[in-house]
C-alpha cells in the first residue's frame, strides 16, 4: 500500500501538488487518504527474505507506508532529494545539526536563532565537542570572514525568531560552498511554499510542521530535508537514532498538508493587512514584517521569497509593564500562548536583550509578537484597538 515515493507531481504547479502529492487511491483500496499505520514488527515470508530484509519496509522505526506518504509529498514540495520525519521543530534542528558535526567541528549560528535552538548549540553540541559562534543576521557574504578551517555548517532561519531580519540566503549559501560547509536554514516561517530552500541553496532546511502544516494546534512535528549531497547523512543520522513520529500525528500532519496551501494565502494576506493596521495605530512605533515596503530587510524578502506568513513583530511606543498587561490580559480573540501557525490568533510580548550575543537587541519600547489566525480581521482589528484604549487608560491612572 505504499505510495511510489518515483511518483513525482513536479509537472503540476504548486496547489495542485499539495492536494496530490504522497497520495495513491489505486493503491490504497479507493480510499482517498492514506491510513495511519500503526506497527512495530515487520513479518518476512521466508527466511531468506528475512536475512536480506527484502521489501519495501523492515521496522516501524524505519517507516511506515503513512510516513512514507508524508516524507515524499514534502520532498516534492520542497524539492529535495529526501525527508525524514521527527517528533518536534527543535528534534529537526538537533538532527539537522547531528548530521552534519563532530567533535572538534565549528558551527556558525544567527543571532536571531529560534532560541531553544540557541540552548541545543550551548549544551548539548558544546558538551559533544563543537564550538558554536553566533552570527549577525544582517552579515550577507560577510559571513565568510568568520568562517574557520572546521567550520562545518552555516545554521541560518529567515525571517528572524521574534524581529524577522531577513537573511541573504544565497550569499550565505554562497560563502558556505566555497569552504565545504553545509547551510542548514529553519525555514518554519516561510515554508517550502513561500521559500523553495533547496532551489536557492540551502543544503538542509528544517521545518516545525508543529506550525503551519498541522495547522490545528493539536500536533508536533518536524521535517528535515536535504539535497542530494547532503541527503544520505541525514537518514543515516536519522536511521541510528530512531527519532521516530507517532502513526497519528503523521496521519494528521498529511490531513493538514491538503488545506496548508489555502490557509498559508489566507494568513499571508490577513497578516499584511493587520500589520498595515498596526502601522496606523499610533502606539505602535515600528511593525517588523517583511511584507511592508518600510521594513530594513523588504529588498531582499521581494528578492527571494515567494509570499509571507502569518507571523510578525511590533514595537510599541516606551509604556510601563502594567500597561502592557492591561492591553493583553483583556484581549478577547488573540491568546497569549508560544508556538503559532494555527487557525486562532495568539500574541506574545518578548524581549531579546539578554540573551543575544553577537548582536544589541535595542527596539526602544515594548515588544509584541502576533500569529494572525482565521478569523475576520474586523474583529481582530476591534479586539487590538480595544487593548489600546486599555492599554492608555493603565498608562493615565
Ligand atoms: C516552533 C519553532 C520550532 C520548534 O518547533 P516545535 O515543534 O515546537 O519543537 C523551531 N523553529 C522555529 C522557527 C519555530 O518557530
Amino acid at each position: 500500500m505504499a505510495v511510489d515515493s518515483s511518483r513525482r507531481t513536479q509537472h503540476f504547479k504548486a496547489r495542485t501538488r499539495v492536494v496530490v502529492a504522497g497520495r495513491d487511491p489505486a493503491a490504497q483500496h479507493g480510499f482517498v487518504n492514506m491510513p495511519a499505520f500503526r506497527g512495530s514488527t515487520v513479518v518476512y515470508p521466508t527466511m531468506d527474505d528475512l536475512t536480506h530484509r527484502r521489501g519495501r519496509f523492515s521496522y516501524g522505526t524505519r517507516g511506515t507506508p503513512t510516513t512514507e506518504a508524508l516524507e515524499s509529498a514534502w520532498s516534492d514540495i520542497a524539492g529535495a532529494a529526501g525527508t525524514v520525519l521527527v517528533p518536534s521543530g527543535l528534534a529537526a534542528c538537533a538532527l539537522a545539526l547531528m548530521s552534519c558535526l563532530k567533535a572538534g567541528d565549528h558551527l556558525l549560528v544567527t543571532d536571531s536563532v529560534y532560541r531553544p535552538t540557541r540552548n541545543f548549540c550551548n549544551s548539548v553540541l558544546a558538551r559533544f565537542g563543537v564550538e558554536t559562534t553566533y552570527y549577525d543576521p544582517l552579515i550577507g557574504s560577510g559571513i565568510a570572514d568568520l568562517m574557520k578551517p572546521n567550520t562545518k555548517v552555516v545554521f541560518t532561519e529567515a525571517p528572524g525568531s521574534q524581529t524577522f531580519e531577513v537573511q541573504d540566503i544565497p550569499a550565505l549559501s554562497e560563502a558556505a560552498r566555497a569552504r565545504g560547509a553545509a547551510l542548514i536554514m529553519d525555514n518554519t516561517w516561510a515554508t517550502p511554499f513561500f521559500f523553495p530552500p533547496h532551489e536557492r541553496g540551502v543544503d538542509i532546511a528544517v521545518e516545525a510542521g508543529t506550525k503551519y502544516l498541522g495547522g490545528h494546534s493539536d500536533l508536533l512535528l518536524g521535517l528535515v530535508s536535504a539535497n542530494e549531497q547532503y541527503w544520505r547523512r541525514v537518514r543515516d543520522t536519522f536511521d541510528a537514532m530512531a527519532m521516530c513520529v507517532g502513526p497519528e500525528d503523521v496521519y494528521l500532519a498529511l490531513r493538514g498538508l491538503r488545506t496548508m496551501r489555502l490557509r498559508l494565502d489566507e494568513q499571508e494576506r490577513a497578516g499584511i493587512e493587520m500589520a498595515r493596521f498596526l502601522e496606523t495605530c499610533p502606539e505602535v512605533k515600528k511593525v517588523l514584517h517583511p511584507a511592508l515596503p518600510s521594513f530594513e530587510g523588504h529588498a531582499i524578502w521581494k528578492r527571494d521569497f515567494l509570499g509571507a506568513s502569518g507571523l510578525f513583530s511590533v514595537v510599541l511606543h516606551p509604556v510601563p509593564q502594567m500597561a502592557v498587561a492591561a492591553m493583553l490580559d483583556g484581549l478577547e480573540l488573540f491568546a497569549m500562548g508560544y508556538s503559532w501557525g494555527g487557525f486562532e490568533s495568539l500574541i506574545v510580548p518578548f524581549d531579546c536583550k539578554d540573551y543575544r550575543t553577537a548582536t544589541k537587541f535595542d527596539p526602544g519600547g515594548p515588544c509584541l509578537r502576533l500569529q494572525i489566525g482565521l478569523e475576520d480581521t474586523e474583529d481582530l482589528k476591534a479586539d487590538l484597538e480595544k487593548g489600546f484604549a486599555r492599554m492608555k487608560a493603565a498608562k493615565a491612572a
